[in-house]
């Protein structure tokens, strides 16, 4: 059934089972695309993505069936772009309720470099992708911040939980990138006080990871719902 879909014609008139989206569902035998937007299959067609990597094809669909995810794979292995599809998925179109997605990074570079990685994959949409800068912290009241999509560092978030009264109670995409160094680097506070913010009960929560070691693995189950855990590779190296 799916797969005479899949053979046919995508949205934009190529062979299906070229792009990313379908393939992925054809992997799994579900209807093409997925619900994916055209503008989607686009951007990542001029990125130049055709196949998914192996992390991508396990984790889009965990994360699109509203699952929450540990998800460990080298570096390198497109783990960004594993989160963020099903994200810009999930939130479907910009919206003016305030913060619908937050992602912790650890070290500010790595916040920049995925904000920009989020906003070609978001061409062509309204969403208002923001990066925690430190100007923005300085601003004296952020309830009000225009913003689908956040993009931090755990301490700058908290910061600005703290003292600067953002609402992440309407966050329903969590994710907590190279988590590993995350957790390494002592952010354990800071990262409990933004995963306590996004009070929101049907959250989707995701941890990315190249290494998952025991005790970051514990840690992020007793604050995760019943978390799907793929690995690509080697859990440790
Ligand atoms: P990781 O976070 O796992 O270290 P990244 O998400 O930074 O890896 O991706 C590494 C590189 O692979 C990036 O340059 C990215 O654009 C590229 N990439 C991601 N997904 C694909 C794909 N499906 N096909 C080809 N290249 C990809
Ligand atoms: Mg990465």
């Amino acid at each position: 059934r799916c797969c005479r879909r899949v053979k046919g014609k995508d949205l934009n008139g190529n062979s299906a089972s070229s792009d990313l989206f379908n393939q992925v569902c054809y992997y799994l035998g579900k209807s093409p695309g997925f619900g994916c937007e055209p503008y989607l299959l686009r951007n990542l067609k001029e990125l130049g993505f055709k196949e998914p990597t192996p992390i991508q094809r396990q984790a889009i669909p965990i994360l699109l069936s509203g699952r929450d995810c540990f998800a460990c794979a080298p570096t390198g292995s497109g783990k960004t772009l594993a989160f963020a599809c099903p994200m810009l998925m999930k939130l479907k179109h910009a919206s003016t309720d305030g913060i619908r997605a937050v992602i912790l990074c650890p070290t500010r570079e790595l916040a920049a470099q995925t904000t920009r990685e989020c906003k070609k994959l978001a061409k062509g949409k309204k969403f208002r992708i923001k990066l925690m800068t430190k100007q923005l912290v300085g601003k004296a009241d952020l309830s009000k911040l225009p913003c689908d999509i956040l993009i931090s560092t755990p301490l700058r978030l908290r910061l600005a939980i703290r003292k600067k009264k953002i609402n992440l109670s309407r966050v329903e995409y969590l994710v907590l990138d190279e988590s590993d160094k995350l957790f390494e680097l002592g952010m354990l506070k800071q990262i409990d006080s933004v995963v306590k913010a996004c009070s929101n009960p049907s959250i989707i929560q995701s941890l990315f990871s190249a290494t998952l070691p025991d005790s970051v693995e514990e840690l992020a189950r007793t604050r995760m719902h019943d978390a799907v855990r793929v690995i690509i590779g080697r859990k440790n190296t």
